[in-house]
């Protein structure tokens, strides 16, 4: 392997029915620094059905080039055919780089791609940066529980393959007077390689949809709540801003609410504009799935608790007494 033959940095760009997941989009933005700092191109890879308007998206989002792959076989995500697809584009287009969101789909393809490939991954990333000596990336993700961080270098092998955590990166400002050239490769993958048939997706029960990584206010329950019937003032407050419930591992762990809530490193990483933290301490593994929200608000009655070391507004109280004004505030001005 010549690592000269190998160059640009691809992004995989994950859709859910036709529409372009957040995450890929927040990779098109980091992607351009890395393919940038060593002038390589920018190359988004969808797959799947009727693409032109996800074409269309990552292009505004910043793409130099969009590979688009077509077929009914991709309609839904399945890893068998678009392993199948990623591999046959990786062998004939040779990437130097290829993001991958840190979803259930991307923990999945990853692994599977560059095991194919025989190349690196570094999974779950939560920083990327270019090694200015070797022009590798510097993939760097928590290691040892969190206590320490390891950047990790793809030197030996290509193309260099991680996958990165949702909300850690920002997306840019899109702009939809850009041009991209899109590129169309037809690769079929036929039925009786494909292992799994999906029919049917089933909410999981007793559960609204909840997606963390893509929520623009997020209010966060933790052990402060005292007792699970306390989330009802998380839901009312998170009910009049239109915002999603999130949680600590404390409270998830003492089956207050359903872990697809738990922010934090075991948990979803987040990004949203707002992120309001009520009875949560601030402990390393929660910051690290929620300290690169845009603004941090913290309800906390002890002014000593670590979460006010990130907090852009602090409010030092009983989170029963400043919740309801909160909500009923809100309630005022949105009359
Ligand atoms: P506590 O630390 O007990 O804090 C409760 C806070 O509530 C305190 O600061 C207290 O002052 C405040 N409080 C109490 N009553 C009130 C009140 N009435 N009004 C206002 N404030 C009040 N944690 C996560 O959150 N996410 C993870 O993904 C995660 N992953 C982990 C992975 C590993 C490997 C390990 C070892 C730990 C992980 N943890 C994670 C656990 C983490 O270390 C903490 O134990 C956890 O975040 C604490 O949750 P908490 O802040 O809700 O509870």
């Amino acid at each position: 392997m010549d690592s000269k033959d190998y160059k640009n940095v691809w992004v995989f760009i994950e859709t859910a029915h036709g529409e372009v997941r957040n995450v890929g989009l927040e990779l098109l933005n980091q992607g351009r620094v890395l393919a940038d700092a060593n002038y390589e191109k920018l190359i988004a890879i969808v797959i799947g059905k009727q693409l032109d308007a996800a074409a269309k998206t990552v292009t505004a989002y910043g793409a130099d080039e969009v590979i688009v792959v077509e077929g009914e076989e991709y309609t839904d995500y399945n890893t068998d055919g678009y392993t199948n697809v990623m591999v046959r584009l990786v062998e004939k287009y040779k990437p130097s780089v290829i993001l991958i969101g840190a979803t259930n789909n991307g923990r999945d393809l990853g692994p599977r791609v560059s095991c194919r490939l025989a190349t690196g991954l570094t999974a779950d990333c939560t920083g990327l940066e270019i090694n200015e000596e070797t022009g590798d990336v510097a993939w760097t993700r928590p290691a040892f529980g969190g206590n320490l961080m390891a950047t990790i270098l793809c030197s030996a092998s290509r193309p260099q393959i991680g996958t990165v955590r949702t909300g850690v990166f920002k997306k840019t400002q899109p702009d939809f007077s850009r041009t991209a050239a899109i590129i169309r490769e037809e690769i079929r993958t036929p039925s009786e390689e494909i292992r799994t048939k999906i029919i049917g997706f089933i909410k999981a029960a007793g559960e609204t949809a909840v997606n963390l990584e893509e929520a623009e206010i997020i209010v966060s329950g933790g052990r402060g709540l005292g007792k699970p019937e306390n989330f009802a003032c998380i839901k009312e407050l998170a009910e009049v801003l239109e915002a999603t419930v999130g949680a600590s591992r404390a409270a998830v762990d003492a089956g207050w609410i359903s872990p697809l809530h738990q922010v934090g490193q075991t948990g979803k990483t987040v990004g949203p504009k707002i992120y309001i933290a009520c009875g949560i301490s601030g402990a390393i593994q929660h910051l690290a799935g929620m300290s690169s929200s845009d603004i941090i608000v913290a309800i906390n009655k002890d002014s000593d608790a670590p979460i006010f070391g990130v907090a852009d507004y602090g409010i030092v109280g009983d989170l029963f007494e400043v919740v309801p004004v909160l909500i009923e505030e809100i309630r005022k001005i949105k009359a």
